[in-house]
């Protein structure tokens, strides 16, 4: 039998706000706003290809515009989060892609949002907003500047996000210095529809400890051991791999989740654009059990290594370790 993974406390360390709106929210935000979607709440997430996602993307971007909008879309994706067990979420923001408002406002909306969290359902949050590599190292230095004008204690890091290839991280090096000298935590997407070249880059020249997704790593073995001997966290996203990259089959032995798991890297299992691939974080977890071949004590293993190695204060993640533990071995033994 399938545990209800939903009971399982643990933190979801790869989620972009942008990417977790709900229908319902982006139609009524797009009809308050005037903007077009171009399609009813039950069809906004299907779409044939990157481009029409991209273009679906772009337009729910758009429908987010005040403080309050924010606000909602920070609040209920957490609170969708907490549903599924979630105590701790570290996100991705996008501000560069709602065009026309002012970081400061975006900004305002997402602490209100995420003290909303904390004061009604508990729930821990810190952000990072994602660099966009198409538009290249000079304006990831000045979008950092903007970013860092508007810093707050949740702003806990900056990422490296969008299409990968062909735009390798080492021309971002500059960026992340600054970042890091800023202290910032740094992590970078790579390895999801970019080579083993660019986690090997996002480790030397950015020194990211954290890689989002990272599965093309399974192509070079002397990285995957130097990963595994740094204990480099990899966030990874099951369902997304089956619209992101060659691996169609969740139940394949050769699926890259699975043999990084057997590899012994850290994996912590994540929902990345759960309403765009219609997924929760509890799903993802069923899947990483039914298809990925990770055990109960292996799961119970990913939570607590992406606990270990989030962004809270040392303090908090040993608090918190003992207790999820404890919570989790109850959860097993009662299954
Ligand atoms: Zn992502």
């Amino acid at each position: 039998m399938t545990p209800n993974f939903a009971l399982w406390p643990k933190a979801e360390l790869h989620l972009h706000l942008e990417g977790a709106i709900l229908p319902g929210t982006a139609a009524e935000l797009a009809e308050k706003n005037g903007v077009d979607l171009g399609a009813k709440p039950e069809d906004l997430y299907s779409y044939a290809d990157l481009s029409e996602f991209l273009a679906m993307y772009g337009r729910i971007c758009q429908a987010v515009v005040t403080e309050e909008d924010f606000q909602r879309v920070t609040f209920e994706m957490l609170r969708e989060c907490h549903a599924s067990g979630a105590r701790h979420v570290e996100f991705f923001i996008s501000p560069h892609a709602h065009e026309g408002i002012p970081f400061a406002t975006q900004f305002a909306g997402i602490r209100a949002g995420i003290a909303q969290a904390r004061e009604t359902i508990g729930l821990s949050a810190l952000f990072a907003p994602g660099i966009n590599r198409e538009q290249g190292p000079e304006a990831a230095m000045a979008y950092l500047d903007a970013c860092l004008a508007q810093r707050c204690d949740a702003m806990a890091g900056i990422g490296l996000d969008y299409n990968e290839a062909p735009f390798p991280p080492e021309p971002f090096a500059p960026v992340f210095a600054r970042a890091r000298a800023e202290g910032l935590q740094v992590s970078a997407h790579a390895g999801e529809g970019g080579p083993a070249a660019y986690v090997r880059g996002s480790i030397e020249a950015l020194e990211c400890q954290r890689i989002d997704h990272g599965y093309a790593v399974m192509d070079d073995p002397d990285l995957v051991a130097r990963c595994r001997d740094a204990g480099i966290l990899f966030t990874c996203c099951p369902t997304t791999t089956i619209y992101t990259t060659p691996w169609r089959d969740l139940t394949d032995p050769r699926h890259p989740i699975r043999r990084m798991h057997e590899a012994g890297l850290a994996v912590t299992i994540n929902s990345d654009d759960p309403p765009f691939f219609s997924t929760t974080l509890a799903k993802e977890y069923e899947i990483a059990h039914r298809d990925l071949g990770f055990s109960l004590e292996a799961l119970k293993g990913s939570v607590l290594t992406g606990l270990a190695k989030s962004w809270l204060p040392e303090a908090e993640k040993t608090r918190l370790a003992a207790e999820w533990s404890g919570e989790i071995d109850a959860l097993i033994a009662g299954a």
